[in-house]
């Protein structure tokens, strides 16, 4: 019988978090890489590099689960495109498995964190639920009459790639989109807003920052906002109020019970979730965005690398 405990990969645009996990859903042994540029053989001796610092400190695991930032057909375990990692036409589970020498169960990374938030973090014990992860893109995940929703081709769900400005930016990545969801609203959006701010106001905490050679990137302005800094605070709320608009949308069109916020941008909490609230119950239908609460996610950042877990869990049987 194989060891029922597994690895569970979550791969986002730049930054890679695994660790093995339990039954329980305990973590042991995370590690992290990030990369920026990244060509398809180096990205893949990363994944596969992370997977065996975690083998070397646990040998025991039956399988390994990876969530993708891609359009992954699951059946086939085929990348089909990817936005953000050159994983086009990739036999992911395949290849991965033949590195490896252990089975592997490959899913889109927004499916993945749907997964595990409605299993057993903030969307569980409800039938209708939406994911949206704000990483260096925008994850989606739709929980629909109790299960993962995946569409024709297995390529749902990709909320970041909705329109909510004509004419407005150009979709970062490979998408051929302008104004996307995901080009106004992510963790990137956040850094990139910051370092407007940061430009336009050296004397801030922000532009001190840009003038000591620091990166302005989502995370320092969430640190700036927790730390009580007012100008990186309305860089929160700036982007808080576009994700309310984005989140307004999928109210309408889904009627969830809860729509859950994850990724690395979901940091900034009640700073980015209170505004976008406050559109979502101004903007929304009445009777559906009375239905929809908007929760931060259980599991945090780690929802891809749970439900990568979980989907190798069950390969298990
Ligand atoms: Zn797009």
């Amino acid at each position: 019988m194989p060891p029922r405990r597994v690895i569970g990969i979550d791969a986002g645009g730049t930054k890679l978090l695994g660790g093995v996990v339990d039954e329980q859903m305990v973590v042991h042994h995370r590690v992290r890489r990030t990369w920026r540029g990244a060509g398809r053989q180096e990205t893949l001796d990363i994944f596969t590099d992370a997977v065996e610092e975690i083998r070397a400190a646990a040998p025991d695991v039956g399988a390994i689960g990876f969530g993708i930032p891609a359009l992954v057909d699951r059946e086939a375990g085929v990348s089909r495109w990817s936005n953000h990692l050159p994983l086009d036409g990739v036999p992911f589970r395949d290849l991965m498995s033949e590195r490896l020498g252990l089975p592997v169960v490959v899913d889109n990374d927004g499916n993945a964190s749907m997964l595990a938030e409605a299993r057993g973090g903030a969307a569980a014990g409800t039938r209708h639920a939406v994911l949206v992860s704000l990483g260096t893109g925008i994850g989606g995940g739709l929980w629909l009459n109790g299960e993962l929703y995946r569409g024709a081709s297995g390529l749902a769900a990709e909320l970041g790639h909705t329109v909510l400005q004509l004419h407005g930016p150009e979709c970062p990545g490979d998408c051929p989109g302008i104004g996307c969801f995901e080009a106004l609203v992510s963790g990137s959006a956040l850094g990139v807003e910051g370092r407007r701010v940061a430009e336009a106001e050296p004397d801030s905490a922000l532009g001190r920052r840009l003038a000591s050679d620091q990166e302005i990137d989502g995370g320092i302005v969430t640190e700036l906002a927790h730390g009580g800094d007012p100008l990186a605070r309305e860089v929160l709320r700036v982007i808080g109020e576009r994700l309310g608009f984005g989140l307004a949308g999928l109210v309408n069109t889904f009627n969830p019970e809860v729509i859950v916020i994850g990724g690395g941008a979901a940091r900034g909490g009640d700073m980015l979730l209170e505004p976008a609230r406050a559109v979502v119950a101004e903007r929304a239908l009445p009777p559906a965005r009375e239905a929809a609460r908007i929760l931060p996610a259980h599991y945090g950042d780690e929802a891809g690398m749970m439900g990568a877990a979980l989907m190798a869990l069950e390969s298990l049987g």
